[in-house]
């Protein structure tokens, strides 16, 4: 067995019991890696950047899952849309506007997950958690007809520190299960809380993710240590 499918096969064995799915995160990746995990049955891929998004899509199988899990521009909106399945990283209410706007204009339905900031590190991307609760109010009183709203997703500290990362999971989780209690029933599709790394998705598992973005420990051998 090559290092990817190895790797992969290690991976859908922790994941298996959990119910959570594998995103396998390919930026960086050679062609040649990305093939040996699709052969291997892998479907969900992501990228983070929009460009690089439409080059992989256009030159892998067609049924792949592309995912977008990056910071989005406003002009590259457009281009994205048509072409993915699942944008993790809606991070402002004006790009949810935006991706809903166009989204309605070109008779789509695009799939996405709400960024919330919960890292320390300042330059990250998100919406600070008190705001996500009065977005979430607007999505289920139906101001986004364009857009479905799948759930959370969120990065925690790059650091070793595992009680740090442990609290910023706790926190998104937590955050995830009182918007699911407040809105479910009126945005049925909000399901998904996308968070944990190669670094740290054993941590996210135990605070109950159900997509994990791995890059590095699937597609790096030896990179994954359990
Ligand atoms: C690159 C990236 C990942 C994967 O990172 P690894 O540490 O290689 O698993 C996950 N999520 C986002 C948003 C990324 O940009």
């Amino acid at each position: 067995m090559n290092p990817v499918a190895a790797a992969l096969d290690r991976l859908n064995n922790l994941l298996g019991p959990t119910g959570a799915r594998l995103v396998a995160v390919s930026k960086y990746q050679s062609d040649e890696r990305v093939m040996m995990a699709y052969e291997a049955g892998q479907r969900i891929f992501a990228e983070n950047r929009v460009q690089e998004l439409l080059a992989k899509k256009a030159r892998f199988p067609s049924d792949i899952e592309w995912h977008f899990i990056g910071h989005l521009q406003s002009n590259k909106v457009r281009m994205l849309l048509p072409a993915v399945g699942l944008i993790h990283s809606v991070d402002s209410p004006a790009l949810l506007e935006q991706i809903n706007h166009e989204s309605l204009r070109m008779g789509l339905q695009t799939h996405v997950l709400l960024q919330v900031h919960i890292a320390q590190e300042e330059h990250k991307f998100g919406l600070k958690a008190p705001e996500v609760l009065p977005l979430l109010n607007r999505c289920a009183e139906g101001a986004f007809a364009g857009v479905r709203v799948g759930g959370l997703m969120g990065m925690a500290s790059l650091c070793h520190d595992d009680l740090q990362i442990d609290s910023e999971f706790n926190g998104l989780s937590t955050l995830f299960t009182e918007a699911k209690s407040r809105f479910g029933a009126r945005l049925p599709d909000f399901n998904e809380l996308s968070m944990g790394m190669s670094g740290d998705y054993a941590l996210a598992l135990l605070h109950g993710s159900t997509l994990v973005r791995m890059g590095s420990a699937l597609f790096e051998a030896g990179a994954l240590h359990s």
